[in-house]
């Protein structure tokens, strides 16, 4: 019988917390390298290479793949024959190995969860509470999965209680152009099917923390309902011409995973989830051995990538015009060098709010760049950790005020815009440039020095200005209105001719 300490229990939470943040799974690696050289999108390839870079850069510097370090999710399967050599819960011990994880001076992590959400939404300070789902098996061990799910992927989960009829290809094929681009694509789908509503959701979280592997699903057929299912999705979606970061492409998803269920007769619940490019996942076994310590992956397991800036239009942010961004066009590539200003959700409110009460605003915008980031803190000689874009049509509704009585011409984040920003974006002449979302690391490194300039208080949300030496954006809404999530998919889908295009 097995008796698992309380102290190696926490730390090996905590160090394979720290283990994903900077080392992708490497099967995720292979996939997205196989997914890279099949590609034909010049636009989806960079997208890929730089999320390729981005991921051996992280392991290389031991710093966070992506901003957003996410929610921490633990999957816990306990043997029944184990003692436990503990005084906390299996909930406590989670969090205080998140906890470790996420204030570990040497790569301190992003906390983002809030507690009150409807209500103060005020940081907890230390990532906790960490969502655990826990199963008691036959055995003498400790199975663990910790997982760290971004904001962006998490925030396109989809659910549906489908009729016994309908058809669950033709629901996801339904749902995935909905889910755009603020997943960070390329990555995973995984479906769960029946049970009831709460065990669709469970399965198919857990089925995503499966290693991708299609391809040999690919070469030996299907020998069940979920595999046929896995095969035609595969296909489908890969069909809709999406791509890598919604720019239009071959690949927008790595796998399809399909779990299922025994059901009531009258219902067919389904749950369809992203996992992103910032891929995090780790397993491990407690045998009451010690702690446990995760193999690091060989830096063999990367492809050795460089990144090609030769057609790429370099800015100078110092003295830029709106004449000047009026002569970009969608879809074309730039290097941004100079001030760029930051912001995101908090600070946009708090501007809109000044504006509305005809107060002056604390930095001036004449003629300048924001871009929507909320950075992981700095260590050792670094201007800023990671900082990758965030959702950029989470800023939306602030697009009109700002461009209509700031002086700013033009924003970077990621994804697409809606069409009323787009709409203003054409109106006032300005445009919206596109980091990779999920190539945090390496946006970094193009950030030379960083200084608060208002609303300190709000944190990684507080208004900055980085200082950046050819940054890598694409230009996404040009100032015509032009947008190359729209015009990407449109040109890829019909090039792939598998799915009738429909023109709106
Ligand atoms: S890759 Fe995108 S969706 Fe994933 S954690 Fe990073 S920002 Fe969020």
């Amino acid at each position: 019988m097995a008796t698992i300490r309380q102290e190696d229990f926490i730390q090996s939470v905590a160090d394979a917390y720290q283990f994903i943040s900077y080392y992708h799974p490497v099967d995720y690696i292979k996939g997205l390298y196989e997914a890279y050289q099949a590609e034909q999108s010049p636009a989806a390839k960079d997208a890929m290479a730089q999320i390729l870079i981005n991921s051996r850069m992280s392991a290389e510097g031991h710093r966070p793949i992506c901003q957003d370090t996410g929610i921490a999710i633990a999957f816990i399967r306990v043997g029944m024959g184990v003692r436990w050599d503990a005084k906390l819960s299996l909930q406590q011990m989670v969090d205080e190995g998140v906890r470790r994880a996420y204030m570990d001076p040497d790569n301190k992590l992003r906390a983002s969860i809030l507690a009150d959400p409807d209500g103060a939404r005020k940081s907890t300070g230390d990532n906790t509470p960490a969502v655990v789902h826990v199963e008691l098996v036959p055995g003498d061990t400790v199975e663990v999965i910790v997982a760290a799910k971004g904001g962006g992927s998490e925030n396109k989960s989809k659910f549906a209680m489908l009729l016994p009829n309908d058809n669950i290809v033709d629901w996801v094929l339904s749902m995935v152009p909905t889910m755009g681009a603020d997943w960070c694509p390329p990555g995973i789908l995984s479906l769960g099917i029946g049970g009831s509503p709460e065990k669709a959701m469970l399965i198919a979280k857990w089925g995503m923390m499966d290693p991708i592997n299609i391809h040999e699903l690919q070469a030996r057929g299907p020998s069940n309902r979920a595999e046929e299912l896995r095969l035609e999705l595969f296909e489908k979606v890969n069909a809709l011409g999406i791509g890598a970061q919604g720019l239009g492409g071959l690949s927008l998803v790595l796998d399809v995973k399909v779990n299922d269920y025994p059901t009531h007769a009258a219902s067919k619940p389904v749950a369809l989830l992203p996992n992103c490019a910032a891929t995090r996942h780790a397993h491990f076994t407690l045998d009451g051995s010690g702690p446990v310590k995760l193999d690091p992956p060989s830096l063999e397991d990367w492809p050795k990538l460089a990144l090609d800036f030769s057609t790429s239009r370099r800015v100078n942010l110092d003295t830029l015009t709106p004449a000047e961004t009026q002569t970009w066009k969608s879809g074309e590539r730039l290097l941004l060098s100079g001030k760029l200003l930051t912001g995101r959700d908090a600070a946009h409110k708090r501007l809109v709010e000044m504006m509305e009460r005809g107060e002056k605003l604390p930095v001036d915008f004449t003629n300048r760049f924001i871009y929507y980031v909320g950075p992981v803190d700095a260590v050792r000689d670094e201007a800023v950790g990671p900082a990758g874009p965030t959702t950029a049509s989470r800023m939306d509704k602030f697009v009109e005020p700002m461009l209509a009585k700031t002086g700013l011409i033009g924003m970077v984040g990621k994804s697409e815009r809606g069409a009323k920003a787009i709409e203003h974006i054409k109106q006032h002449k300005a445009v919206y440039c596109i980091a990779v979302g999920g190539a945090a690391y390496l946006v970094s490194k193009a950030i030379r020095k960083s200084t608060v300039l208002a609303f300190a208080d709000l944190g990684m949300e507080a208004i900055y200005e980085f200082e950046v030496k050819d940054m890598p954006v694409t230009v996404a809404v040009d100032s015509t209105g032009n947008a190359v999530h729209k015009t990407g998919p449109a040109e890829w889908r019909a090039k792939i001719g598998k799915i009738p295009v429909v023109v709106a």
